[in-house]
C-alpha cells in the first residue's frame, strides 16, 4: 500500500527529506524489533542516527544544525518515517529536539555554542526532566527546589520516567525556587546527579528516575531568567507536540500496511479476508483514521512552522486526534490478523504497544482536551 505524501502539497524539500529518512529506516530495520525490545540505548541505532545527519535538523544552522530555525514540520515528516521503522529510533531523534530546545531558546551564547553543535551530531545525547512522583500533568505542582548559596545554585529533588535517563549527557530540569519555576542545564557528569532504571513499560523505552542530591551548579547554569521555565517549557511543546502526531501517522499507517497485505493473502470460507465485509470496513475505516490524522497533523505542522506559539492549540488537536486514530487504527488491524495479530514481537504487535503511552506522554489527550475546548468557547468563528 503507498501512502504517497503527493496529495499534501509538500515541496521538493520535503520529499528529498522523507528519502533521507527512509534511507535510515531501512539501514536500521534489520535490528528494529531488538532495538524496540530494549530500555538502553541500542549502539547500532545511535551510529546509523548518528551517520544519517539526520539530528542537526534538532538544532540551528548557527549551532551545527541543517535550517535557520527548527522546523516542526520537516521534524513531524521524519519522525512519521522513524516511528514506522523503530520506536527506539524515533525516540532517539525526537529527544534530541526536545531535551535541547530550551537551550536553542533560552540558552546564552556560552551554553548554545557548548551544547548544541554536540546535540547535532549526536555526540551528546539530551534529555528533558519535569515529571515528578506527584507531579505529571500538574508540572506546577513540581517538588525539585534550586536555590541559591554562596553565589552558586543547589538543586535537589527526583525526577521520575525520564526520557534518556542514564543514557543523557545533560539534562533540562524544572525546579521550583522564590520567583517561581526555573529551568537549569546540568550536565549529567555533575557531583550529586545519580539514575536509576524506571519500571519497564509495556513498550520498552529508555527511560529512568534522576536524583539531584544538592547538586551544585554555577549561576550560568540557569536557562532563561529565573521564574520563566514556562515560557521554555511552553515553546518546545509548541515545535514538537505536533511531532507526536507524526509519529503517531506513521505507527498507524504501518500497522494498516501490514494488516492490508495479510487481508488479502489469507483465505477463509474460500476467500481472501478483504472479500469478507467486516474486514474490509475495518481496514477502510482505518484507512479514513490515517487520512484524517495526517491531514490535520500536516496542517499543524505547517501552521507551526510559521509561528509555533500561535498554533499550540492546533498541535494539540493533532497531537489528540492522531494519537487516538493510531489507537484505534491498531486495534483493527491486530482483529484482522487474527491470532498472528497477538504474536509477540511481530510488527502489529509491537505497534499495539507502542501505540498506547502516546496518548499520555507529552500532553495526555484529556488534559489538552481541556484547552481545545476553552479555545473553541473563546474563539467560535474559528470553526
Ligand atoms: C514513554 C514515556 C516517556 C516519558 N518521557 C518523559 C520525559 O522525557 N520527561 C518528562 O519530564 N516526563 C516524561 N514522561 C512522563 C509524562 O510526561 C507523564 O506521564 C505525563 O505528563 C502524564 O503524567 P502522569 O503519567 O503523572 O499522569 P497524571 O497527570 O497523573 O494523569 C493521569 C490521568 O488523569 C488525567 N488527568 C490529569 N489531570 C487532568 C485534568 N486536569 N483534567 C482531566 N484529566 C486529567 C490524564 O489525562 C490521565 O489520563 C514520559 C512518560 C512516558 C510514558
Amino acid at each position: 500500500m503507498d501512502f504517497t505524501e503527493k496529495w499534501f502539497g509538500l515541496g521538493p524539500a520535503e520529499l528529498a527529506l522523507q528519502q533521507e529518512a527512509r534511507a535510515l529506516a531501512a539501514a536500521v530495520a534489520p535490528f528494529a524489533a531488538e532495538a524496540d525490545a530494549m530500555s538502553e540505548i541500542h549502539p547500532g541505532v545511535r551510529d546509523a542516527l548518528r551517520e544519517s545527519g539526520l539530528a542537526a535538523l534538532m538544532v540551528p544552522a548557527a549551532y551545527g544544525g541543517r535550517n535557520d530555525d527548527v522546523d516542526p514540520l520537516a521534524v513531524c515528516l521524519v519522525r512519521e518515517v522513524l516511528m514506522r521503522a523503530s520506536s527506539h529510533l524515533d525516540s532517539m531523534f525526537a529527544l534530541q529536539g526536545i531535551g535541547s530546545y530550551a537551550i536553542t531558546r533560552g540558552g546564552t551564547d556560552e551554553q548554545k555554542a557548548q551544547w548544541l553543535p554536540k546535540v547535532a551530531s549526536l555526540e551528546t545525547l539530551a534529555a528533558l526532566a519535569l515529571t515528578e512522583e506527584h507531579a505529571g500533568s500538574d508540572l506546577k505542582n513540581v517538588s525539585t527546589t534550586v536555590v541559591e548559596k554562596d553565589g552558586e545554585l543547589v538543586l535537589s529533588g527526583a525526577k521520575s520516567f525520564i526520557s534518556n535517563a542514564g543514557a543523557a549527557d545533560f539534562y533540562v530540569t524544572l525546579a521550583k525556587e522564590e520567583a517561581g519555576l526555573s529551568l537549569l542545564l546540568v550536565p549529567a557528569d555533575s557531583p550529586g546527579v545519580s539514575t536509576a532504571p524506571s519500571p519497564e513499560l509495556i513498550a520498552p523505552h529508555v527511560l529512568g528516575e534522576v536524583v539531584f542530591d544538592d547538586v551544585v551548579l554555577p549561576q550560568g547554569a540557569r536557562l532563561g531568567a529565573p521564574g520563566k521555565a514556562m515560557r521554555l517549557v511552553l515553546g518546545t511543546l509548541a515545535v514538537f507536540r505536533v511531532s507526536v502526531a507524526g509519529a503517531a501517522c506513521g505507527l498507524a499507517a504501518g500497522a494498516l500496511a501490514e494488516a492490508a497485505r495479510h487481508a488479502t493473502r489469507r483465505e477463509q470460507f474460500g476467500r481472501p479476508l478483504l472479500k469478507h465485509g467486516p474486514v474490509a470496513q475495518l481496514l477502510a475505516d482505518s484507512w479514513n483514521d490515517v487520512e484524517m490524522a495526517r491531514l490535520l497533523t500536516y496542517q499543524a505542522a505547517a501552521q507551526a512552522r510559521e509561528d509555533p506559539a500561535a498554533a499550540l492549540n492546533r498541535s494539540s488537536m493533532a497531537k489528540v486526534a492522531a494519537t487516538e486514530a493510531a489507537s484505534r487504527v491498531v486495534d483493527r488491524c491486530v482483529q484482522v490478523m487474527g491470532r498472528w495479530g497477538l504474536v509477540a514481537n511481530s510488527p502489529v504487535e509491537r505497534y499495539y504497544r507502542q501505540a498506547r503511552p502516546m496518548r499520555v506522554y507529552e500532553g495526555a489527550s484529556e488534559v489538552l482536551k481541556l484547552g481545545i475546548a476553552t479555545q473553541l468557547c473563546a474563539d467560535l468563528d474559528a470553526i
